[in-house]
């Protein structure tokens, strides 16, 4: 699946939507289940290499392999210890192939694997990508279908993926069980080096030509296929296309020039057999890189690679695989391209984006790529910089478009700034912009005072722990170590930022001069714009409908008869039994022991409850702070996430916005708010809203963050309307981008909407429904009396009397943090306590649909079940989990062709089912239907089934958590961590019966309180298909 990174950079196909990836319009609204269930997905969030995060410090003198020395066929040819990171690094290689493995000894148990190859697609059938997919269906050793999603059942991985980028494809995952390291760790390897690439998978996953109707050899022809239908998605998203064109356009000589992931018309001129041939020639095992993160043993893994696969192959010369440096134009260009419509959007005449990228260094320079991504941020990021003053502030545009950034994973790097949401006639204007604003930093320079403030931000970021550290390092690193760049000193980001500040220091003009060389004086330069169609859609369906005439026109009798055969066959294979016992599987004795936390602590410090948890954390201090909102009315509830996305952005009574933000910037690691939802978690009848705060800081700079934090609390101050017009302009752009391509968690926010007033609430926050709310709002309202509302908001929030708050700290350093907290406490006003929580009732049941001008579906039913501690809730979550993998993947992903499909019950009670970027609508709804009479029908519900249910709950019970976010879950949601081993270990000893028992209760008769949404195109027979009365949203 394409995530919406900017283009050009990691533009991975995810083949795992299992776990839902969430991503909400609207970042400051959260609950508990994010906590539990997306805790792993976060790490695809891809840092800068100086975004990477540390873990405490453990001092390691000898080296596990030593230069020059040979190991299972593998010669170590460098070992370098990086102090920023703690890490050993050891590069070895394969002396028969040439293939290099990089390992990286780090006491983590969070340990990851992963094999790269350099893919260099010359067409956009989507090649690379189709062969990622079918690699996964099936190799020598497990000829079972599906293996990589059979196994998401079978183990307890933090990770595990395929990407495909422009350039590469990887293979990673991480797990913190060696047992499970080794099982997958022996599928990955045989997926990439013996894959079966069956013509049957290449015709389910690639495309296929097949009967509307399966049995009937005289209906029509249509195309069908899950790459081919997965691309159709993505490229619902116009942030998506626009960035693809950037990517195609700026770098157009070579293989950027073409769609790795496949465009959807091109697709079907792929054949079988140029996909084997593209797998002998570039998964060679002298074109892969192997990655090892962790604390396992490594000669166990040399040994395995060696034995099993390498030492069968030669060396070959691979540098066909390898990416010239484009070369540069003399003359600037420029591209238009059109967009669909997105009803969800702007008013159409501004529903237009541009941006300008200049192509600038090869990115294997790493200290010139490091110091282009400082100037970079120096040049947008915030109200400091440059381009922020210039091109947002004046307001005429929705803020910056999604490609916006340095782009550093194709061979030649790029800057790129644009906008979105802005009328055609400003396209002149942002071009004048552009050149005025460079001319102006060339002359003006840069204050030393911000140049230092992102800086800081680079060091702190070293300094924070993440439990995905070993996968960040892998996705920061796959692209500069795909074309052979240096890797390990990449890694040595203090050196780097020293080198700059000396660069800096002795010439005055530093940046200058690199300005003077990437903007004034380069040519390549290219200028995108984009602007809807509202004949794109139609325009698409013609082609489409073009391609299958003239695949069909020219079919005999005997190819049309093998195209009815393949169908049938396809269907059969579907729908046989899987032979899963062929593959490797934990056992509850792998599984059996809880993680342990360090434990909590609870003081009254100054009237306010205070959660302290004692933690390394690597000199670092966070804080977090809860104001309970319940007893603001509903229309200022509303407001909320608005108020939490600009709160921080408008400056103090004592510092105007850009000094605060300065400041910010130099102590801390910003302060951020976010709204929480809270359903009680013990009988699901009332919730709490509340507003949190959550920042983090150097120890040293620990005083300096309180006192930013009471300023704002205290000092806040909205006067400024003008700004104020510009950010919720800003806020309202942002929201509607995502909806496509997280359109399944849309959908079930959607749904659920209909079952509680609560669950509605949250939609009218985070759903669908917010974009509509804002957009309405803000017309009908002028600027001043919103910002009246928001003061209000602050003001009968910001006191102590409704907070909470949670500190995490080293040992040595927490009695000097809670002395400060101490002091910070006192200087906040109390105020009278409000009400405590707000009661919940339930709906009657009804359908919605959203109607979306895109060609897939997102469909959801959700229905009340039991909250979190009600005793029947582990059964209900692995429940789901079974009935993800055992009958909705196979009936809706693999025989209907949807990309994605699964069910899952959240903490409040709601209990889902989805479908993610789905050619049906109706169907997948009676699949959903038809739940109870699988479950009752077959008796399907083995130990194995069971088991594997299970250790997918595990998946997300057990995910490691950074150190700055232990005792959230207590926080928060008042879930302690004696509640938490309850429910694991009573999740671990739920029995078949049991499981029968709960499928009675809850899916025999159809529950009182259920919704059922749709995101997607008109459909005009709903009504009649579904026997139920739809309300359409348009
Ligand atoms: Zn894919």
């Amino acid at each position: 699946m394409l995530s919406r990174l900017k283009f050009l950079r990691l533009a991975p196909h995810r083949t795992n939507v299992l776990r839902a990836q969430r991503r909400t319009n609207c970042k400051s609204v959260s609950s508990f289940d994010d906590m539990l269930s997306d805790a792993k997905t976060k790490e695809a969030n891809v840092a800068s290499p100086a975004q990477l995060e540390v873990p405490h410090l453990i001092q390691q003198h000898e080296y596990k392999f030593n230069e020059g020395k040979l190991y299972h066929g593998f010669q170590c040819e460098r070992v370098e210890r990086i102090p920023d990171f703690d890490l050993t690094s050891y590069t070895l290689r394969h002396e028969g192939t040439g293939t290099e493995l990089w390992h990286i000894d780090r006491n983590d148990a969070n340990n990851v694997f992963s094999i790269n190859f350099r893919t260099t697609p010359f067409d956009s059938t989507g090649l690379p990508h189709i062969l990622e997919h079918l690699a996964l269906c099936g190799s020598k050793n497990y000829p079972v279908r599906d293996p990589f999603f059979k196994m998401l059942n079978r183990s307890v991985a933090t990770f595990m993926n395929a990407m495909t980028g422009p350039d590469y494809t990887l293979y990673p995952f991480s797990t913190m069980n060696e047992v499970d390291f080794r099982n997958l760790q022996r599928i990955y390897l045989d997926a990439v080096f013996s894959p079966n690439l069956a013509y049957l998978d290449f015709l389910q996953e690639g495309w296929r030509l097949e009967n509307k109707e399966l049995h009937n050899r005289k209906s029509e022809l249509v195309i069908k296929g899950v790459v081919y239908n997965e691309m159709k998605g993505a490229f619902s998203e116009n942030s998506l296309v626009f960035g693809q064109n950037l990517l195609n356009n700026i770098l157009p000589d070579h293989t950027y020039g073409h769609v790795s992931g496949g465009n959807p018309l091109e697709i079907p001129k792929l054949t079988h057999t140029d996909l084997i041939e593209f797998h002998r020639k570039y998964y060679h095992p002298s074109n892969a890189r192997v990655y090892s993160y962790g604390s396992f043993d490594l000669t166990k893994t040399l040994s395995l690679i060696d034995k099993e696969y390498l030492s069968l192959h030669t060396r070959v010369d691979n540098s066909y695989s390898r990416i010239p440096l484009q070369p540069r134009w003399s003359q600037p260009r420029h591209v238009h391209i059109s967009s669909r419509l997105d009803n969800m959007g702007a008013a159409f005449d501004r529903q237009n984006q541009i941006a300008i990228a200049v192509l600038m260094c090869d990115m294997t320079n790493i200290q010139e790529t490091f110091e282009l991504k400082v100037l970079s941020e120096i040049l947008i990021r915030g109200p400091n910089s440059a381009f922020y003053k210039s091109l947002i502030e004046p307001n005429f545009s929705g803020g910056y478009n999604q490609s916006t950034g340095y782009s550093s994973d194709t061979k030649d790097t790029a800057f790129v700034v644009g906008l979105q949401d802005l009328r055609v006639e400003e396209f002149k204007k942002f071009n004048d912009i552009f050149s005025q604003t460079i001319c102006k930093a060339m002359k003006e320079g840069f204050e030393s005072q911000h140049v230092e403030s992102i800086l800081h931000n680079l060091e702190l970021s070293l300094k924070h722990q993440s439990p995905h550290f070993g996968n960040a390092l892998l996705f920061n690193s796959t692209a500069l170590w795909n074309h052979d760049g240096d890797v390990v000193s990449n890694l040595r980001v203090s050196d780097m930022i020293a080198g700059l500040r000396t660069c800096l220091r002795q010439n005055k003009n530093y940046f200058q001069e690199k300005m003077n060389t990437y903007f004034v004086n380069n040519s390549h330069k290219l200028t995108l714009t984009m602007s809807p169609d509202e004949l794109y859609e139609e325009n698409f369906k013609q082609a489409e409908l073009e391609m299958l005439e003239q695949k069909t026109s020219a079919l005999d009798n005997e190819k049309l008869e093998k195209i009815y055969q393949n169908g049938l066959k396809l269907d059969a294979s579907q729908k046989a039994a899987p032979n899963t016992e062929l593959l490797p599987c934990l056992t509850l004795s792998d599984v059996k022991k809880s993680p342990n936390w360090p434990k909590l602590s609870i003081q009254t410090i100054e009237e306010v409850q205070t959660q302290i948890c004692k933690v390394p954390t690597n000199e670092i201090t966070y804080f977090k702070c809860l104001f309970n909102i319940t007893g603001l009315s509903e229309d200022e509830v509303k407001l909320v996430p608005l108020f939490c996305n600009i709160i921080n952005d408008m400056g103090t009574t004592q510092h105007d916005f850009r000094e605060f933000d300065k400041l910010v910037l130099s102590k801390t690691a910003g302060i951020d708010f976010k709204l929480n939802f809270v359903e009680n978690v013990e009988d699901a009848k009332s919730y709490r809203l509340s507003l949190m705060m959550t920042t983090h800081a150097l120890d040293k700079n620990v005083p300096d963050m309180f006192l930013l934090c009471q300023d704002l609390l205290r000092n806040f101050k909205l006067e400024d309307t003008d700004r104020l017009k510009m950010l919720i302009e800003n806020y309202i752009s942002n929201i509607s981008i995502g909806i496509a391509s997280s359109g399944h968690l849309y959908a079930m926010l959607g749904a659920a909407a209909l079952v509680s007033n609560a669950s509605k609430l949250k939609s009218l926050l985070s759903g669908v429904d917010h974009i509509d709310f804002m957009k309405n709002f803000v017309q009908k309202n002028n600027t001043a009396d919103i910002r009246d509302q928001l003061k209000s908001i602050g003001t009968k929030v910001f006191n102590k009397s409704n907070m909470r708050v949670a500190i995490n700290s080293s040992e040595s350093y927490l009695p000097t943090a809670l002395e400060h907290l101490k002091n910070f406490l006192g200087t906040l006003s109390t105020l009278e306590k409000t009400n405590e929580s707000s009661e919940i009732t339930l709906l009657h049941p009804s359908c919605q649909q959203y109607l979306m001008n895109i060609p897939v579906n997102y469909c959801a039913k959700a229905f009340f079940a039991v909250p979190y501690l009600h005793k029947d809730h582990p059964t209900l979550r692995v429940l789901a989990k079974l009935v993800s993998a055992k009958y909705l993947l196979p009936v809706v992903r693999e025989q209907n062709g949807a990309y994605g499909a699964g069910a899952k019950i959240s903490s409040d009670g709601i209990f889902s089912f989805y479908s993610y970027r789905d050619p049906h609508s109706t169907k997948t709804l009676d699949a959903f239907e038809k739940t109870y009479e699988w479950l009752h029908s077959e008796s399907k519900i083995d130990q194995q089934a069971l088991f594997e249910a299970k250790l997918g709950v595990l998946q997300q019970l057990d995910s490691p958590i950074a150190p700055g976010n232990i005792g959230i879950d207590y926080f928060l949601y008042e879930v302690s961590q004696e509640m938490f081993v309850k429910y694991r270990s009573r999740m671990l000893s739920i029995t078949i019966d049991e499981l029968h028992d709960v499928i009675e209760r809850y899916f025999k008769e159809k529950s009182k309180n259920y919704g059922k949404c749709i995101l997607g195109p008109a459909n005009e027979s709903l009504e009649l298909e579904t026997s139920q009365k739809w309300k359409i949203i348009a």
